[in-house]
């Protein structure tokens, strides 16, 4: 796969990254014996749809010329299985990333590898992304915010903007993307203190599937309201229309 990570990324994984890399996957196929984690067991699918679509999204931190040596907060929202923030923090070994998701079990599991994966600069707690929002500890203290296959892109904005840090970037990671969507999508970013900074479209390299990934920059402070109560950016999500 070296080959197509260099084609696709501009950058390639050390030895080390290369085991590390294995070794979760064997993590996550033994943890899906016991609980349901995740769909994708086939090596290949995993290959492709865990580990190149979870870099894919932060191509921009560590293509080309090399990592990006800025230590980042990362915070991976509704991180299932540690996605796309596990093969995140084995690459990007300088920044701190917390995974985050609602279902303790999952958290449980995380906890448990990431020693295994001598992990020492990520962390996973279990909370709600509408609740980690509003915490104060948290709020406003991270420069990259990513969430994948979670919920609406809108509210998606309204689960990682508040999270940021004035100039901080947010990653949806997305497979279709309607212009319906980009269109709710302005004006809800706006009313939360970000900008759509960049959309990019590309396909899987394996089974070339359709892909988006939005890019949203926060160039304001998210008023307090946001995020709303748990629950509310999932049903009601922003729209065209302001508050
Ligand atoms: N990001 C992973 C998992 C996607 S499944 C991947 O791409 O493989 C969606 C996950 O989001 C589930 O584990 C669910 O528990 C979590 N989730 C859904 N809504 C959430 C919320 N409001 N706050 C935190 N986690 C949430």
């Amino acid at each position: 796969m070296i080959d197509i990570w260099e084609k696709t990324l501009d950058w390639k994984p050390s030895l080390e990254q290369q085991e590390l890399f294995q070794c979760l996957y064997k993590l996550i196929v033994e943890g899906n014996r016991q609980l349901n984690l995740t769909r994708i067991t086939d090596p290949e699918d995993f290959w492709e749809k865990h580990l190149w679509d979870s870099l894919r999204g932060i191509k921009f931190l560590i293509s080309g010329e090399g990592i990006d040596t800025r230590k980042n907060q990362i915070i991976d929202l509704g991180t299932g299985a540690g996605f796309p923030g596990i093969p995140v923090a084995i690459v990007v070994k300088n920044s701190t990333v917390n995974l985050v998701d609602s279902t303790k079990k999952k958290i449980n599991f995380i906890d448990s590898i990431l020693p295994v994966l001598n992990l020492n600069n990520t962390f996973a707690t279990t909370c709600r992304a509408e609740e980690i929002g509003r915490d104060s500890h948290h709020r406003e203290t991270y420069d990259i915010a990513l969430i994948r296959a979670v919920a609406s892109a809108s509210a998606c904005a309204e689960y990682t903007l508040p999270l940021l840090k004035l100039g901080g970037l947010a990653v949806i990671y997305r497979g279709n993307l309607t212009d319906q969507e980009i269109n709710n999508m302005e004006n809800a970013v706006e009313q939360l203190g970000g900008v759509i900074e960049s959309i990019e479209q590309f396909n899987t390299p394996i089974s070339n599937s359709d892909r988006h990934c939005l890019y949203l920059r926060k160039v304001a402070n998210t008023p307090a309201k946001f995020p709303r109560s748990v629950g509310v950016p999932a049903q009601r999500p922003l729209s065209g229309i302001r508050s």
